[in-house]
């Protein structure tokens, strides 16, 4: 019988033979200042060091270990139960999603908010919802958009990364093409995302040009926050920062970055709101949020708010970029992540582990991850790293990039 399988040990092979399989590492997290220990017992490839400073993670302000966000998921846990047990629309409905959901509508200056199940969700639940004729997306956009696209069945437009003329080219071609072939603005309808902070990049979109151009060939704009909920402006993102809430359509984010928890969300009119619920199938068709996950959120959100979680990241950032860039390291993007870039992907991987073996953890990012050539370390600092934490990384990146030759 000839074999209509699937040849999983040659993908296997393949991955390992170009050096790009990679593998799970458990972390044992100590619920402090981003440490993490070694798992015991585990036959897992883990770190070398017992203990470790984390430079890499996420969960940007440190909410993952706070009490009161703690508290908020035991609670919800012991009084709504650990699971929602059913879609939303079926029994799965409760007043701790509700509360989420307001209070992510109020720093958005939205209407109304909706959490989805991961941030994925979000971006796919919403744009094969919308069914738009064309989306306009960043060449770095997140995988969750760029699916969302792809089963959408949308023509994609891949716009230069966080570059508004090239954007605008391609608005004024398409448009020009739709009007040769007889076709009114009506006829289509457009969809421009993008990120607003760059996971890999660091980059922030230029979303006020975004917002010009869209608004002069009437097309909707989506700002997916991932990376920015919770830290900039009040706690609502760039949009805010921008004052842009009026201008973009939809606004998304997912709640397991700085708001220490699991799932995502959309903010936006009432009508957006409604139209989802009844046509987003990821939201539909599977079980609603975790009540601690949504009860975590809200908290995470509200300590993000009214605290000094945040200021803490920003010092933070600017010791450590300066820092980096004065031992004269290259460090792109303007945010809160640091892209220490060296190109080679060996360099990258030997830089990396010249830190980790000096206990700092940031991991070499390589293709096809990054382009080729632009293998880089993603640097994160975090609120709760405390100033010696962030000499001890400065320190091991100037030891171990001596030690390679990078600098
Ligand atoms: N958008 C962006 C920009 C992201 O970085 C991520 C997470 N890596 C997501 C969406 C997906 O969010 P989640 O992890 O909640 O599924």
């Amino acid at each position: 019988m000839a074999d209509r399988g699937f040849d999983l040990k040659a993908r296997i092979e393949t991955l390992e033979a170009n050096d790009l399989k990679r593998a799970l590492s458990p972390v044992d997290r100590v619920a402090e200042r981003g440490y993490f220990a070694e798992p015991s017992g585990s036959e897992l490839p883990v770190l070398e060091a017992a203990e470790a400073l984390v430079f890499a993670s996420n969960n940007y302000l440190g909410l993952t270990d706070d009490q009161r966000v703690q508290d908020a998921a035991r609670q919800a846990a012991a009084t709504v139960g650990t699971g929602a047990g059913a879609s939303r629309l079926v029994t799965g409905d409760t007043m701790v999603h509700r509360d989420l959901e307001r209070a992510l509508a109020e720093v958005k200056g939205t209407d109304r908010a909706l959490a989805f199940s991961s941030g994925y969700a979000a971006n796919v639940g919403t744009i094969t919802a919308l069914e738009p004729d064309v989306v306009f997306s960043d060449e770095l956009n997140h995988a969750s958009i760029i699916d969302g696209c792809r089963l959408a069945d949308a023509e994609t437009v891949v716009y230069d990364h966080c570059d508004a003329a090239s954007l605008r080219s391609n608005l004024e071609e398409r448009a020009d093409r739709a009007t040769q072939a007889g076709r009114e603005p009506a006829d289509e309808s457009w969809l421009i995302v993008t990120d607003s902070v760059f996971s890999m990049d660091g980059t922030v979109a230029p979303l006020r040009a975004i917002c010009d151009a869209a608004e002069e060939h009437g097309a909707w704009v989506m700002v997916d926050e991932a990376h920015a909920t919770g830290l900039y402006a009040n706690g609502g993102g760039v949009v805010q920062a921008e004052g842009l809430e009026e201008r973009v359509q939809i606004q998304m984010g997912t709640l397991s970055k700085a708001l220490a928890s699991q799932g995502g969300y959309v903010a936006g009119s009432d009508e957006l709101i409604e139209c989802l619920i009844n046509d987003a199938r990821a939201f539909v068709f599977s079980t609603g949020l975790a009540p601690p996950a949504a009860a975590a959120a809200s908290e995470a959100l509200h300590v993000a708010r009214h605290s000094d979680a945040r200021e803490k990241l920003w010092a933070n950032v600017t010791h450590l970029r300066d820092g980096l860039e004065s031992m004269g390291f290259e460090v792109w993007g303007d945010s809160q992540i640091l892209p220490v870039v060296v190109g080679d992907r060996m360099d990258a991987m030997t830089l990396a582990e010249g830190i980790c073996e000096r206990d700092v953890v940031a991991p070499a990012i390589r293709p096809p991850t990054v382009p080729e050539g632009t293998s880089r370390l993603r640097v994160a600092p975090m609120a709760t790293h405390d100033r010696d934490d962030v000499i001890d990384c400065l320190e091991a990146f100037r030891a171990a990039g001596e030690e390679t030759g990078l600098l």
